[in-house]
């Protein structure tokens, strides 16, 4: 579908598929209709905008089969910010930790309280939601999930916090303050600025790291309409999100001579490896492949590899392999169907999911998720900032669509993110409404992104 407000062909034309989506679902009302109308207001303090979509009354969630990711994360394992020891997990302790929020997956278990739980709807059962619009294509696209979450009535209130390349320390203490205060966000990709000096870090990263959002995780999987070059694709790849080489530690020890920590600590590695299992318990899937390079990162990659295999000894029911990073790069453009659930440190986390969102289409298509303890941010799985492509109407929003539904599936309201996330894959049927990136209308006039990442022909 093409981005933009703009265009005929951008979110506003899912309207009508929302509503066709959500009679044959929940065989109820029109959207915003005879149930009462929907109001919109927006205030602005400060640097903040809070806008409100306001519907009479909220949608009763419809049983959902959908499993959790973000339960997941917060059930109690250890490697807290300190990145301590792994509290047991739940094949010691108690059961797998199932509930909403996953990805796009209809297998899997269904909800399941637990310490990870969303914050609780305030009165008339709305949420309130922090809005980061970021950098590049990133407001735009925001802009599409708050005009398709107006169009589906959906009960969010948006609390927007402008965090951009230039924003300062005190502007990103603030966006952090916001998502403690909400629990959950939305956002696009904040620019990093590579000259700044390295005492600078990384706006997303800081905060990823402040909320101790551990395990990033997204679900790249084969999409109806999308041409690719491999078919049935249905990769769950979790990523640590908080350590390895991601530290921000670099100094110059002698002139010419740059050192950068790659930081891997046995609590932390069990954590995210407990994450991976649970999900892939949850989600019912057979196996979890370790990505690692400990044949020459023996102490780092090699503690995150063996505390993969005691976790593992956890969860007998499911296989566990493990695979040196840069076959696994090769193995999955030669045969991607052999994978399953992945699990791997930061970096390899980075390059594994940029290459599979690849093998489904390219970044526009793909969502991603943040979950820590106690907060969960919600993006585009690739992270792009799309720079080259910012305010053309060309950006694709099914990813930044599909964040909102991984989104809502968080908060519970898995009706609105099942209605929303059919009415984005049915649209993708259409090639006419595809973006210049699917091949759609504009990809041969100009309108193609310059690397572009649509369909080869499929072998
Ligand atoms: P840019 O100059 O566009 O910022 P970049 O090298 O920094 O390019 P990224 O922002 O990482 O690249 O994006 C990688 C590629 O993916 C770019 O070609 C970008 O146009 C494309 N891309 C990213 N997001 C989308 C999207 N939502 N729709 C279409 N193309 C996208």
């Amino acid at each position: 579908m093409a981005g933009g407000t703009a265009s005929l062909r951008g979110p506003s034309g899912l309207a009508p598929r929302m509503r066709r989506a959500s009679h044959a679902q929940n065989g109820r009302r029109d959207f915003c209709g005879a149930a009462g109308g929907v109001r919109e207001s927006t205030r602005r303090t400060g640097g903040r905008e809070v806008s409100r979509v306001l519907e009479p009354r909220p949608r009763a969630a419809p049983r959902s089969r959908e499993s959790s990711a973000a339960a997941i994360a917060g059930s109690g394992h250890g490697g807290g910010a300190g990145g301590g020891a792994a509290a047991p997990g739940p094949g010691r302790a108690g059961a797998a930790a199932p509930g909403p929020g996953f990805p796009m997956m209809p297998s899997g278990a269904t909800s399941h309280p637990s310490r990870a739980s969303p914050p609780p709807a305030k009165y008339g059962g709305r949420h309130t939601v922090t809005l980061i619009p970021g950098d590049g294509i990133g407001p735009e696209l925001m802009l599409h999930v708050k005009e398709v979450f107006r169009h589906a009535c959906v009960p969010v209130d948006f609390e927007e916090v402008r965090v951009d390349a230039e924003s300062s320390e005190e502007d990103v203490h603030n966006a952090i303050m916001a998502i403690r205060r909400n629990g959950v966000a939305i956002k696009g990709n904040i620019e990093t600025n590579h000259n700044l000096p390295p005492s600078h870090k990384s706006r997303n990263n800081l905060i990823r790291t402040s909320l101790d959002l551990y395990a990033n995780v997204i679900h790249c999987r084969s999409l109806p309409g999308v041409e690719t070059r491999h078919r049935d694709i249905d990769i769950l790849i979790v990523r640590e999100n908080t350590e390895g080489e991601y530290s921000s530690l670099e100094h110059e020890s002698v002139a010419g001579v740059v050192e950068s920590l790659k930081i891997i600590t046995a609590g932390r590695s069990r954590r995210i490896a407990h994450y991976a299992f649970r999900l892939a318990r949850a989600a019912a899937r057979r196996s979890v492949t370790a990505v690692h390079k400990a044949n020459i990162m023996k102490l780092g990659d090699g503690l995150f590899l063996q505390c993969c295999k005691e976790v593992a000894a956890e969860y007998p029911e499911i296989t566990f392999q493990s695979m040196i990073v840069d076959n696994t790069t090769m193995q999955l453009v030669s045969r991607p169907q052999q994978f399953d659930v992945m699990v791997m440190p930061n970096l390899y986390g980075n390059i594994v999911n940029n290459v599979c969102a690849g093998l489904v289409g390219g970044p526009g298509l793909v969502p991603g998720a943040n979950y820590g303890h106690d907060y969960a941010v919600f993006e585009t799985a690739t992270r792009n900032t799309g720079k080259s492509i910012a305010n053309r109407n060309i950006a694709n929003p099914t990813a930044a669509l599909l964040a909102g539904c991984m989104m809502l599936d968080h908060l519970r309201l898995h009706g609105y993110a099942s209605t929303i996330r059919q009415a984005v894959l049915s649209s993708l049927d259409d090639p006419r409404t595809h973006t210049p990136d699917i091949g759609g209308p504009g990809h041969d006039l100009g309108g193609r992104p310059e690397h572009h990442l649509a369909p080869p022909p499929r072998s």
